[in-house]
């Protein structure tokens, strides 16, 4: 993909394809209104490129649309087709925005055309851009272009993927706050210090003989050493910003029968997986999101993990047990109305490295578990009913504070960061801040140091996108759908 080419006007369909109320084709670019000019005719006669910036117009797309002397008005009178004086064909009634460069999502000309939300309507009117000079936009482009053009910075631009796929509250507000900056503005006011920093050594450097003002090296470690503390703070949050955003998986795990799949969707509220009493019936993993206190959760019904009969079993039950390991919690099912069995056991003793919950279910039925056993082993043992859906709300407080001892809603004045690349990056940059604060400890020459300072604005300059690689570009700008 030619990155640096922002010449040429791109359009795409911009809403998900299916049916739906109304689906979006944005075009934009340098010809974006010259484009609308011939395939859009308005209600009130006038041209996309005489609208004002962020005015909505009423009209209709119209092929072969040939500007008219007096007005073209006339062509469309109350959307019948036959009335129109030349050879037009009407493809949809819509409403057509138009946001002018620079303020627009892009910093370009931009021109949305909502038409209704059919798929051939809105292929037709995306056919008709293209065949009026526009290109088809690459996944993402539209964002490309705002970071390409200045608008946001790199991290921004990954807020918005984030927000397009968050998949509970807490991961959508993680993502507002990135797309406000609030990342971005930390490592500015870290970059600042640096350079104020670098400046003071480079100039000693270079004049040394001259009255540069003696480098006050106590001063820099002291700054170097509160940015160290900085960069740690973030990457402390890191994990629980990763863990919003990702979610965690958790498998449900129990010998045949125990519940599995009724706790399955008593947590989704809704029959998914197929419920019945017959041992084993949950013969592959079946995995579902689900939200519990606002942290997506990824929970695996996993094949019961008993003798395997065929292949096929045998071969769930392996993704069974990959999926245990990979696994961030096990809820461990116990049936309370049977007495523990040998597959209870070596469950237990299986599972032993696993962050556990301890889950007895049928609390609705007469019991008969030995359950003085499990509380002995396991603490913080749940007491549930799948099939009547008692004490859900109490095994989900659980599963929440077992990850994240009770912090279930981002704290709001942290600014959490998810995403890897940027942990990366700061773990990086950390590394050389500390390296420069112990070269200026230990009185190294000042070379020394200026050049651990600049390693680490190399990173800090990468989380923003002041320096990137068109590889770099590609792999985040892939990972968005087309139209965005
Ligand atoms: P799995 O093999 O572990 O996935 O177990 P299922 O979820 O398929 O449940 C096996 C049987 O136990 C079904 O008949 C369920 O209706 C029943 N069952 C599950 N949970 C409860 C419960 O809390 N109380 C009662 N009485 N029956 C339950």
């Amino acid at each position: 993909m030619v990155i640096y080419d922002l010449n040429d006007t791109i359009a795409a369909i911009s809403t998900p394809v299916g049916e739906s109320g109304i689906g979006i084709v944005r075009i934009n670019g340098k010809d974006a209104l010259a484009i609308a000019d011939k395939m859009f005719v308005s209600k009130d006669g006038n041209k996309p490129s005489d609208f004002k910036t962020y005015t909505t117009h009423y009209g209709w797309i119209v092929s072969s649309c040939k500007p008219q002397a007096a007005s073209r008005k006339p062509e469309i009178k109350n959307m019948q087709p036959e009335a129109c004086s030349l050879k037009q064909e009407i493809i949809d009634e819509v409403i057509l925005t138009v946001m002018r460069a620079p303020r627009s999502y892009t910093k370009e000309d931009i021109v949305e055309i909502n038409c209704h939300g059919g798929i051939v309507a809105l292929r037709r009117v995306l056919e008709l851009v293209l065949e009026n000079g526009a290109r088809l936009a690459e996944p993402g482009e539209f964002t490309k272009r705002a970071f390409l053009n200045g608008r946001i910075d790199l991290t921004q631009a990954e807020a918005v993927l984030d927000i397009i796929r968050a998949k509970t509250q807490s991961s959508l507000k993680i993502g507002l706050e990135q797309l406000k900056g609030g990342l971005s503005a930390k490592i500015n006011k870290i970059r600042k210090v640096l350079l104020d920093i670098l400046s003071v050594l480079e100039a000693n450097i270079d004049f040394p003989e001259e009255d540069t003002g003696s480098v006050n090296l106590k001063g820099i470690i002291e700054q170097l050493n509160n940015i160290d503390k900085e960069l740690k703070a973030i990457l402390e949050n890191a994990r629980y910003g990763r863990i919003l955003r990702e979610g965690i998986s958790a498998v449900i795990c129990g010998r045949p029968n125990v519940g599995k799949s009724s706790l399955l969707n008593a947590l989704l509220k809704q029959e998914r997986s197929i419920v019945t009493s017959i041992p084993g019936t949950t013969r592959d993993t079946i995995e579902e999101v689900i939200d519990i206190k606002g942290i997506p959760i990824r929970i695996v019904d996993t094949a019961g993990i008993i003798e395997p009969k065929d292949l096929v079993e045998k071969k769930a039950i392996q993704r069974s047990k990959k999926c245990i390991d990979l696994a961030d919690l096990v809820i461990l099912l116990f049936d309370g109305s049977q007495r523990l069995t040998q597959e209870d056991n070596s469950l237990i003793s299986r599972l032993k490295e696993k962050t556990i919950l301890a889950v007895i279910n049928k609390i609705d039925l007469k019991q008969k578990v030995e359950r003085n056993k499990i509380f002995k082993i396991f603490q913080g043992v749940i007491e549930i009913s799948a099939k009547k859906l008692k004490n859900i709300n109490l095994l989900e407080d659980s599963i929440a504070k077992l990850l994240y001892n009770g912090k279930v809603t981002a704290p709001a004045e942290t600014t959490l960061i998810s995403n890897l690349r940027h942990i990366e990056a700061i773990k990086k940059a950390q590394g050389f801040i500390k390296q420069a604060a112990n070269s200026s400890d230990k009185g190294l020459s000042l070379e020394f140091i200026t050049v651990d300072i600049k390693d680490a604005l190399l990173y800090l300059d990468g989380i923003l996108g002041r320096r990137f690689s068109e590889d770099l570009l590609d792999k985040i700008f892939s990972e968005f759908c087309i139209g965005k």
